[in-house]
């Protein structure tokens, strides 16, 4: 392809949102590691978000179509992958792809990438993940292989690896 002009690439966003209990707690530790590392958040009965998700994908523009992808596409993508998966859950007992790990925002956006990455249509990739917990509080992730310091550098309590 090299001396042709390229298309344009752009990036366009679908945002959703789904409600969905958690608690952080990691099984190989104790009881009172558990109440210091996650305090709160440790609490027996769990406690809820609504969570907004933001999915990124980008690609060249279509020049018969105009757009790289149907926005309405990433947002069944999203729905079927994520958002019915995860709506009104408990994300400790009840999403399969959250099987193993600590349902943290940090994993929960590296494992809601695994699940839509393999599902964007060819012409278009997924570049970003960012998963709102609070108002205050999101994790942005940009996929495996993505240099040190180009993304946000996880604060939070570290998960189980997958
Ligand atoms: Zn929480």
């Amino acid at each position: 392809m090299t001396g042709l002009p390229e298309r344009p690439r752009v990036r366009i966003t679908n945002t959703a949102h789904f409600s969905a209990a958690h608690r952080l707690h990691n099984d190989a530790r104790d009881a009172e590691w558990n109440r210091r590392i996650f305090d709160k958040c440790n609490n027996p009965y769990g406690h809820g978000h609504t969570y907004a998700l933001e999915v990124t994908v980008e690609g060249e523009i279509d020049p018969e179509k105009g757009w790289i992808l149907d926005f309405k596409d990433l947002k069944h993508i999203v729905s079927e992958r994520v958002v019915k998966v995860c709506d009104m859950r408990n994300l400790n007992t009840d999403v399969p792809f959250l099987a193993g790990v600590i349902p943290t925002a940090e994993n929960i956006a590296v494992k809601v990438w695994d699940e839509l990455a393999p599902a964007v249509p060819s012409g278009a990739r997924l570049v970003r993940i960012v998963l709102h917990e609070t108002e205050r509080n999101k994790v942005v992730y940009s996929g495996p292989g993505i240099p040190k310091g180009s993304q946000s550098s996880p604060t939070g309590p570290q998960g189980i690896p997958a």
